[in-house]
Protein backbone atom coordinates (compact mmCIF):
# COMPACT_ATOMS: atom_id res chain seq x y z
CA UNK A 1 0.00 0.00 0.00
CA UNK A 2 2.29 2.69 1.00
CA UNK A 3 5.06 3.34 -1.86
CA UNK A 4 8.50 3.48 0.15
CA UNK A 5 10.38 4.17 -3.20
CA UNK A 6 8.13 7.20 -4.16
CA UNK A 7 8.55 8.51 -0.62
CA UNK A 8 12.47 8.00 -1.07
CA UNK A 9 12.42 9.62 -4.52
CA UNK A 10 10.43 12.66 -3.91
CA UNK A 11 13.02 12.93 -0.65
CA UNK A 12 16.07 13.22 -2.94
CA UNK A 13 14.44 15.52 -5.09
CA UNK A 14 13.50 18.05 -2.61
CA UNK A 15 16.94 17.78 -1.14
CA UNK A 16 18.91 18.40 -4.53
CA UNK A 17 16.34 21.59 -5.57
CA UNK A 18 16.79 22.78 -2.18
CA UNK A 19 20.54 23.67 -3.55
CA UNK A 20 20.25 25.36 -6.52
CA UNK A 21 20.75 28.87 -7.75
CA UNK A 22 17.66 31.01 -7.50
CA UNK A 23 18.04 31.64 -11.35
CA UNK A 24 18.12 27.66 -11.95
CA UNK A 25 15.67 27.21 -9.55
CA UNK A 26 13.09 29.35 -11.12
CA UNK A 27 14.11 28.15 -14.83
CA UNK A 28 13.33 24.17 -12.68
CA UNK A 29 10.18 25.54 -11.84
CA UNK A 30 8.72 26.76 -14.66
CA UNK A 31 9.63 23.69 -16.53
CA UNK A 32 7.58 21.68 -13.58
CA UNK A 33 4.93 24.48 -13.89
CA UNK A 34 4.61 23.55 -18.17
CA UNK A 35 5.00 20.04 -18.08
CA UNK A 36 2.45 19.84 -14.98
CA UNK A 37 -0.24 22.09 -17.32
CA UNK A 38 0.47 20.17 -20.22
CA UNK A 39 -0.48 17.00 -18.49
CA UNK A 40 -3.67 18.60 -17.44
CA UNK A 41 -4.99 19.62 -20.42
CA UNK A 42 -5.15 16.28 -21.67
CA UNK A 43 -6.13 14.58 -18.92
CA UNK A 44 -9.08 17.38 -16.70
CA UNK A 45 -11.91 16.99 -18.91
CA UNK A 46 -12.33 20.48 -17.64
CA UNK A 47 -9.20 22.41 -18.59
CA UNK A 48 -9.40 20.64 -22.09
CA UNK A 49 -12.93 22.18 -23.13
CA UNK A 50 -11.08 25.06 -22.04
CA UNK A 51 -8.09 25.17 -23.86
CA UNK A 52 -8.29 27.21 -27.38
CA UNK A 53 -4.31 27.49 -28.01
CA UNK A 54 -0.77 25.16 -27.48
CA UNK A 55 0.79 27.79 -24.62
CA UNK A 56 0.59 26.75 -21.18
CA UNK A 57 0.23 30.47 -19.93
CA UNK A 58 -1.04 30.17 -16.06
CA UNK A 59 -1.69 34.03 -16.38
CA UNK A 60 -4.30 33.53 -19.11
CA UNK A 61 -7.95 33.77 -16.83
CA UNK A 62 -10.14 32.22 -19.77
CA UNK A 63 -8.20 28.81 -19.54
CA UNK A 64 -7.07 28.82 -15.86
CA UNK A 65 -9.62 30.89 -14.23
CA UNK A 66 -8.95 31.66 -10.15
CA UNK A 67 -10.72 28.64 -7.87
CA UNK A 68 -11.78 28.60 -4.53
CA UNK A 69 -14.19 25.64 -2.73
CA UNK A 70 -16.90 26.73 -4.39
CA UNK A 71 -15.56 26.75 -7.64
CA UNK A 72 -13.93 23.38 -7.22
CA UNK A 73 -17.14 21.58 -6.11
CA UNK A 74 -19.14 22.89 -8.59
CA UNK A 75 -17.01 21.19 -11.48
CA UNK A 76 -15.71 18.65 -9.52
CA UNK A 77 -17.05 15.80 -11.86
CA UNK A 78 -15.05 17.16 -14.81
CA UNK A 79 -12.37 18.74 -13.33
CA UNK A 80 -10.89 15.68 -11.40
CA UNK A 81 -8.85 13.12 -13.74
CA UNK A 82 -10.12 9.96 -12.54
CA UNK A 83 -14.14 10.35 -13.60
CA UNK A 84 -15.14 10.57 -9.62
CA UNK A 85 -18.24 11.93 -9.20
CA UNK A 86 -19.30 14.46 -6.63
CA UNK A 87 -21.78 12.54 -5.05
CA UNK A 88 -20.22 9.33 -4.84
CA UNK A 89 -17.40 11.02 -3.45
CA UNK A 90 -19.42 12.51 -0.84
CA UNK A 91 -21.36 9.18 0.26
CA UNK A 92 -18.05 7.89 0.74
CA UNK A 93 -17.12 10.84 3.24
CA UNK A 94 -19.60 11.17 4.91
CA UNK A 95 -20.47 7.01 5.77
CA UNK A 96 -16.43 7.10 6.66
CA UNK A 97 -16.79 9.81 8.79
CA UNK A 98 -20.09 8.70 10.95
CA UNK A 99 -17.91 5.26 11.18
CA UNK A 100 -14.75 7.26 12.56
CA UNK A 101 -12.83 4.80 9.51
CA UNK A 102 -9.99 7.25 8.77
CA UNK A 103 -8.80 5.85 5.56
CA UNK A 104 -12.38 6.50 2.96
CA UNK A 105 -11.31 5.58 -0.23
CA UNK A 106 -12.55 5.08 -4.16
CA UNK A 107 -10.63 2.12 -5.38
CA UNK A 108 -6.79 3.50 -4.92
CA UNK A 109 -7.92 7.14 -4.50
CA UNK A 110 -8.32 8.44 -0.83
CA UNK A 111 -11.12 10.69 -0.16
CA UNK A 112 -11.09 13.61 2.02
CA UNK A 113 -13.63 15.76 3.97
CA UNK A 114 -12.77 19.77 4.96
CA UNK A 115 -14.76 20.96 7.13
CA UNK A 116 -14.64 24.58 6.11
CA UNK A 117 -15.12 27.58 8.63
CA UNK A 118 -18.65 28.74 7.65
CA UNK A 119 -19.98 25.28 7.07
CA UNK A 120 -19.58 24.59 3.17
CA UNK A 121 -17.63 21.35 2.97
CA UNK A 122 -15.01 20.95 0.45
CA UNK A 123 -14.61 16.88 -1.39
CA UNK A 124 -10.46 16.73 -1.96
CA UNK A 125 -9.05 13.36 -3.85
CA UNK A 126 -5.60 12.72 -3.43
CA UNK A 127 -4.23 9.14 -4.95
CA UNK A 128 -1.36 6.99 -3.17
CA UNK A 129 1.66 8.21 -5.39
CA UNK A 130 0.31 11.92 -4.18
CA UNK A 131 0.60 10.80 -0.42
CA UNK A 132 3.82 9.29 -0.85
CA UNK A 133 5.02 12.22 -2.85
CA UNK A 134 3.55 13.98 0.10
CA UNK A 135 5.26 12.10 3.01
CA UNK A 136 8.51 12.03 0.74
CA UNK A 137 8.50 15.80 0.84
CA UNK A 138 7.35 16.69 4.51
CA UNK A 139 10.36 14.31 5.58
CA UNK A 140 12.77 15.70 3.36
CA UNK A 141 11.79 19.06 4.91
CA UNK A 142 11.21 18.23 8.70
CA UNK A 143 13.40 15.40 9.75
CA UNK A 144 16.04 17.46 11.55
CA UNK A 145 18.94 14.57 10.47
CA UNK A 146 17.30 13.47 7.21
CA UNK A 147 17.35 9.71 7.41
CA UNK A 148 20.43 9.16 10.02
CA UNK A 149 18.99 8.81 13.23
CA UNK A 150 15.31 7.36 14.07
CA UNK A 151 12.93 9.90 14.35
CA UNK A 152 9.74 9.32 17.20
CA UNK A 153 7.26 11.79 16.50
CA UNK A 154 4.01 12.60 18.47
CA UNK A 155 1.56 14.25 15.69
CA UNK A 156 -1.86 15.60 17.22
CA UNK A 157 -4.66 15.54 14.67
CA UNK A 158 -8.10 16.16 15.30
CA UNK A 159 -8.67 12.90 13.67
CA UNK A 160 -5.82 9.89 12.83
CA UNK A 161 -6.13 10.14 9.45
CA UNK A 162 -4.56 8.16 6.77
CA UNK A 163 -2.65 10.58 5.24
CA UNK A 164 -0.27 10.35 7.85
CA UNK A 165 -0.13 7.09 8.50
CA UNK A 166 1.57 6.15 5.18
CA UNK A 167 4.78 7.15 7.03
CA UNK A 168 6.70 4.25 8.92
CA UNK A 169 9.43 2.62 8.62
CA UNK A 170 12.74 1.61 10.37
CA UNK A 171 14.19 4.88 10.25
CA UNK A 172 10.90 6.82 11.66
CA UNK A 173 8.07 5.88 13.34
CA UNK A 174 4.72 8.70 13.95
CA UNK A 175 2.39 8.21 17.50
CA UNK A 176 -0.98 9.69 16.65
CA UNK A 177 -2.45 11.76 19.42
CA UNK A 178 -6.54 12.76 19.05
CA UNK A 179 -7.06 16.44 19.95
CA UNK A 180 -10.14 15.40 21.41
CA UNK A 181 -8.82 13.14 24.01
CA UNK A 182 -8.58 13.88 27.03
CA UNK A 183 -5.22 16.04 28.17
CA UNK A 184 -4.15 14.00 31.08
CA UNK A 185 -4.03 10.93 28.18
CA UNK A 186 -1.90 12.57 26.27
CA UNK A 187 0.56 13.30 29.23
CA UNK A 188 0.68 9.62 30.14
CA UNK A 189 0.85 8.73 26.68
CA UNK A 190 3.89 11.60 25.89
CA UNK A 191 5.99 10.31 28.67
CA UNK A 192 5.73 6.65 27.87
CA UNK A 193 6.61 7.05 23.95
CA UNK A 194 9.49 10.09 24.81
CA UNK A 195 8.80 12.12 21.57
CA UNK A 196 12.38 12.89 19.59
CA UNK A 197 10.06 15.38 17.67
CA UNK A 198 6.39 17.15 18.34
CA UNK A 199 3.88 17.98 15.85
CA UNK A 200 1.00 19.53 17.55
CA UNK A 201 -1.17 23.08 16.96
CA UNK A 202 0.55 25.94 19.33
CA UNK A 203 -2.21 25.64 21.82
CA UNK A 204 -1.79 22.29 22.60
CA UNK A 205 2.10 22.63 22.46
CA UNK A 206 1.75 25.42 24.89
CA UNK A 207 -0.10 23.40 26.99
CA UNK A 208 2.33 20.64 27.12
CA UNK A 209 5.03 23.24 27.72
CA UNK A 210 3.03 24.02 30.45
CA UNK A 211 3.19 20.63 31.80
CA UNK A 212 7.24 20.01 31.36
CA UNK A 213 7.46 22.82 33.22
CA UNK A 214 4.78 22.44 36.05
CA UNK A 215 7.18 18.55 35.98
CA UNK A 216 4.12 16.54 35.36
CA UNK A 217 5.65 15.35 32.30
CA UNK A 218 9.15 15.04 31.08
CA UNK A 219 10.23 14.77 27.53
CA UNK A 220 12.71 16.07 25.58
CA UNK A 221 12.20 16.75 21.76
CA UNK A 222 14.94 18.09 19.34
CA UNK A 223 12.20 19.54 17.08
CA UNK A 224 9.05 21.27 17.77
CA UNK A 225 6.90 21.78 15.11
CA UNK A 226 3.83 23.75 14.97
CA UNK A 227 0.80 23.59 12.83
CA UNK A 228 -3.17 24.36 12.32
CA UNK A 229 -3.18 28.15 13.90
CA UNK A 230 -1.46 31.20 14.03
CA UNK A 231 1.82 30.75 16.07
CA UNK A 232 1.65 33.65 18.24
CA UNK A 233 4.57 35.40 19.64
CA UNK A 234 3.31 35.13 23.20
CA UNK A 235 2.99 31.40 23.03
CA UNK A 236 6.51 31.30 21.13
CA UNK A 237 8.12 32.91 23.93
CA UNK A 238 6.42 30.41 25.99
CA UNK A 239 7.43 27.44 24.32
CA UNK A 240 11.23 28.46 23.76
CA UNK A 241 11.68 29.53 27.40
CA UNK A 242 10.79 25.80 28.67
CA UNK A 243 12.12 24.12 25.81
CA UNK A 244 15.30 26.08 25.05
CA UNK A 245 14.76 25.68 21.22
CA UNK A 246 13.49 27.35 17.95
CA UNK A 247 10.11 26.24 17.32
CA UNK A 248 9.62 25.15 13.65
CA UNK A 249 6.57 25.90 11.75
CA UNK A 250 4.57 24.00 9.26
CA UNK A 251 2.10 26.10 6.73
CA UNK A 252 -0.44 23.40 5.75
CA UNK A 253 -4.09 23.33 4.94
CA UNK A 254 -6.13 21.07 2.65
CA UNK A 255 -5.20 22.72 -0.58
CA UNK A 256 -1.53 22.02 0.29
CA UNK A 257 1.39 21.52 1.99
CA UNK A 258 2.46 25.04 1.43
CA UNK A 259 5.53 26.26 3.68
CA UNK A 260 7.24 25.11 6.79
CA UNK A 261 10.68 26.55 8.50
CA UNK A 262 14.05 26.60 7.60
CA UNK A 263 17.15 26.24 10.26
CA UNK A 264 17.17 29.57 10.87
CA UNK A 265 13.44 29.68 11.66
CA UNK A 266 12.29 31.66 8.19
CA UNK A 267 9.07 30.19 6.98
CA UNK A 268 10.09 29.81 2.91
CA UNK A 269 6.82 28.42 0.81
CA UNK A 270 7.34 25.18 -0.57
CA UNK A 271 7.63 26.52 -4.38
CA UNK A 272 9.48 22.94 -4.86
CA UNK A 273 5.80 21.38 -5.30
CA UNK A 274 3.68 24.56 -5.05
CA UNK A 275 3.77 27.40 -8.14
CA UNK A 276 2.75 30.62 -6.18
CA UNK A 277 1.42 33.83 -7.68
CA UNK A 278 0.81 36.70 -5.42
CA UNK A 279 -2.36 38.89 -4.69
CA UNK A 280 -0.89 42.04 -2.69
CA UNK A 281 -3.01 43.82 -0.30
CA UNK A 282 -1.69 46.99 0.32
CA UNK A 283 -0.06 49.56 -1.40
CA UNK A 284 3.44 48.74 -0.37
CA UNK A 285 3.52 45.27 -1.50
CA UNK A 286 4.44 43.52 1.89
CA UNK A 287 1.11 41.81 2.41
CA UNK A 288 -0.91 39.12 0.03
CA UNK A 289 -3.23 36.19 -0.53
CA UNK A 290 -1.29 33.54 -2.33
CA UNK A 291 -2.54 31.74 -5.20
CA UNK A 292 -1.56 28.06 -5.48
CA UNK A 293 -0.84 26.12 -8.51
CA UNK A 294 0.31 22.41 -7.14
CA UNK A 295 1.94 20.94 -9.87
CA UNK A 296 2.34 17.61 -7.75
CA UNK A 297 -1.52 17.29 -7.64
CA UNK A 298 -2.95 15.34 -10.88
CA UNK A 299 -5.84 13.30 -9.67
CA UNK A 300 -7.81 16.87 -8.50
CA UNK A 301 -6.05 19.76 -9.84
CA UNK A 302 -5.38 22.66 -7.51
CA UNK A 303 -4.58 25.49 -10.48
CA UNK A 304 -5.10 28.97 -9.47
CA UNK A 305 -6.59 28.39 -5.72
CA UNK A 306 -7.08 32.04 -4.25
CA UNK A 307 -6.62 31.09 -0.56
CA UNK A 308 -8.14 33.35 2.07
CA UNK A 309 -4.57 33.78 4.21
CA UNK A 310 -2.87 37.13 4.71
CA UNK A 311 0.77 36.34 4.40
CA UNK A 312 3.90 39.26 5.03
CA UNK A 313 6.53 38.83 2.75
CA UNK A 314 10.07 38.84 4.57
CA UNK A 315 12.51 42.25 3.47
CA UNK A 316 15.47 40.18 4.28
CA UNK A 317 16.51 37.56 2.31
CA UNK A 318 17.28 34.48 4.60
CA UNK A 319 20.57 33.05 5.32
CA UNK A 320 19.97 29.36 4.64
CA UNK A 321 20.75 30.31 1.09
CA UNK A 322 17.07 28.63 -0.02
CA UNK A 323 15.86 29.59 -3.33
CA UNK A 324 12.41 29.26 -2.05
CA UNK A 325 10.22 32.95 -0.93
CA UNK A 326 10.65 33.57 2.43
CA UNK A 327 7.87 34.49 4.90
CA UNK A 328 8.01 36.81 7.64
CA UNK A 329 4.67 35.68 9.26
CA UNK A 330 1.64 34.11 8.53
CA UNK A 331 -1.19 36.49 9.90
CA UNK A 332 -4.25 34.52 9.98
CA UNK A 333 -7.22 34.71 7.54
CA UNK A 334 -8.63 37.46 5.95
CA UNK A 335 -11.89 37.26 8.34
CA UNK A 336 -9.08 38.30 10.85
CA UNK A 337 -8.90 41.35 9.69
CA UNK A 338 -10.19 44.43 12.01
CA UNK A 339 -12.00 47.16 9.71
CA UNK A 340 -12.03 50.98 11.18
CA UNK A 341 -13.28 54.34 10.45
CA UNK A 342 -10.83 56.52 9.01
CA UNK A 343 -10.36 59.54 10.85
CA UNK A 344 -10.08 62.11 7.86
CA UNK A 345 -12.09 60.59 5.47
CA UNK A 346 -14.92 58.87 5.30
CA UNK A 347 -13.83 55.44 4.40
CA UNK A 348 -13.46 51.59 6.02
CA UNK A 349 -9.96 50.67 6.22
CA UNK A 350 -8.46 47.26 7.16
CA UNK A 351 -6.02 47.18 10.17
CA UNK A 352 -4.32 43.59 9.95
CA UNK A 353 -4.26 41.39 12.68
CA UNK A 354 -0.11 42.15 13.51
CA UNK A 355 -0.82 45.37 14.36
CA UNK A 356 -3.58 44.69 17.48
CA UNK A 357 -1.25 41.59 18.07
CA UNK A 358 1.83 43.10 18.89
CA UNK A 359 -0.09 46.20 20.74
CA UNK A 360 -1.17 43.46 23.14
CA UNK A 361 1.95 41.89 23.69
CA UNK A 362 4.23 44.46 24.05
CA UNK A 363 2.11 46.12 26.35
CA UNK A 364 3.32 44.19 29.50
CA UNK A 365 4.92 40.67 30.61
CA UNK A 366 2.41 39.76 33.02
CA UNK A 367 0.12 38.90 30.03
CA UNK A 368 -0.25 35.24 30.13
CA UNK A 369 -3.32 34.86 27.18
CA UNK A 370 -5.41 36.85 25.63
CA UNK A 371 -7.93 38.04 22.76
CA UNK A 372 -9.03 40.52 20.95
CA UNK A 373 -12.08 40.46 19.57
CA UNK A 374 -14.23 43.49 16.85
CA UNK A 375 -17.98 43.17 17.37
CA UNK A 376 -18.08 46.44 15.28
CA UNK A 377 -16.23 49.35 13.79
CA UNK A 378 -17.00 51.27 17.51
CA UNK A 379 -16.53 48.13 19.56
CA UNK A 380 -13.21 46.33 20.67
CA UNK A 381 -13.57 43.71 23.05
CA UNK A 382 -10.10 42.46 24.86
CA UNK A 383 -10.06 38.88 27.28
CA UNK A 384 -6.62 38.57 29.63
CA UNK A 385 -5.31 35.88 31.32
CA UNK A 386 -2.24 37.05 33.50
CA UNK A 387 -0.02 35.88 35.65
CA UNK A 388 0.27 38.35 38.42
CA UNK A 389 -3.76 38.79 39.33
CA UNK A 390 -2.74 41.92 41.82
CA UNK A 391 -1.34 43.65 38.36
CA UNK A 392 -4.02 43.25 36.35
CA UNK A 393 -5.32 46.61 36.08
CA UNK A 394 -1.83 47.45 35.65
CA UNK A 395 -1.55 45.91 32.56
CA UNK A 396 -5.14 46.28 30.74
CA UNK A 397 -4.42 49.71 31.23
CA UNK A 398 -1.30 48.99 29.56
CA UNK A 399 -3.13 47.09 26.69
CA UNK A 400 -5.75 49.47 26.27
CA UNK A 401 -3.05 52.88 25.73
CA UNK A 402 -1.33 50.55 23.15
CA UNK A 403 -4.27 49.85 21.39
CA UNK A 404 -5.75 53.81 21.63
CA UNK A 405 -2.09 54.86 20.41
CA UNK A 406 -2.34 53.09 17.46
CA UNK A 407 -5.57 53.69 16.58
CA UNK A 408 -5.74 57.75 17.64
CA UNK A 409 -3.30 58.55 14.64
CA UNK A 410 -5.81 57.22 11.37
CA UNK A 411 -8.82 55.76 13.08
CA UNK A 412 -12.05 56.94 14.49
CA UNK A 413 -11.24 55.17 17.75
CA UNK A 414 -13.41 52.32 18.90
CA UNK A 415 -14.59 51.62 22.69
CA UNK A 416 -12.29 49.25 24.32
CA UNK A 417 -13.89 46.93 26.77
CA UNK A 418 -12.14 43.99 29.14
CA UNK A 419 -13.90 40.77 29.84
CA UNK A 420 -13.42 37.62 31.42
CA UNK A 421 -11.00 35.16 29.30
CA UNK A 422 -12.93 32.68 27.84
CA UNK A 423 -10.88 29.38 27.17
CA UNK A 424 -11.71 27.10 23.89
CA UNK A 425 -12.85 24.46 23.72
CA UNK A 426 -10.87 21.38 22.17
CA UNK A 427 -12.29 21.67 19.10
CA UNK A 428 -12.24 25.09 17.61
CA UNK A 429 -8.45 26.78 16.73
CA UNK A 430 -7.53 29.15 18.64
CA UNK A 431 -7.71 32.53 17.88
CA UNK A 432 -6.60 35.29 19.40
CA UNK A 433 -7.57 37.85 16.89
CA UNK A 434 -11.15 37.37 15.65
CA UNK A 435 -13.60 40.00 13.67
CA UNK A 436 -17.12 39.40 14.09
CA UNK A 437 -17.70 41.77 11.09
CA UNK A 438 -18.95 40.67 7.38
CA UNK A 439 -16.81 41.33 4.99
CA UNK A 440 -17.84 43.30 1.84
CA UNK A 441 -14.55 42.28 -0.79
CA UNK A 442 -13.52 45.53 -2.38
CA UNK A 443 -15.19 48.34 -0.17
CA UNK A 444 -12.11 48.85 1.89
CA UNK A 445 -8.78 50.08 1.67
CA UNK A 446 -5.44 49.74 3.77
CA UNK A 447 -3.07 51.69 5.12
ZN1 LIG B 1 15.85 30.03 5.30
Amino acid sequence: MIKLMYILQNYLKVKKVQKYSPEHFRMWQNKQLQKHLKWINTHSPYYQQLKKSRTYDLTDINHYPFMNKPFMMDHFDEQNTKGVKKEEAFQVAMHAEENRDFSPAIGNITVGLSSGTSGNRGIFLVSREEQSAWAGTILAKLLPNGFKNKEKIAFFLRANSNLYESVRSNKIEFAFFDLLDHFDEHIKRLQDYQPTILAAPPSMVRRIASAVKEQKLNIQPIKIITMAEVLDPLDEAYIESIFKQKIHQVYQCTEGFLGCSCSHGTIHLNEDIVYIEKEFLNAEKTKFHPIITDYKRRTQPIIRYRLNDILTLKSEPCPCGSPMLAIEQIEGRMDDVFILKDKHKDSLEYVFPDFIRRACISASDNLKEYKVIQHNVLEIEVQCLVFDEEKRQETEQSIESNLMDFFQDNYLSPEITFSEYEENDRLTKLKRIKSNIQLNEGVYNTK
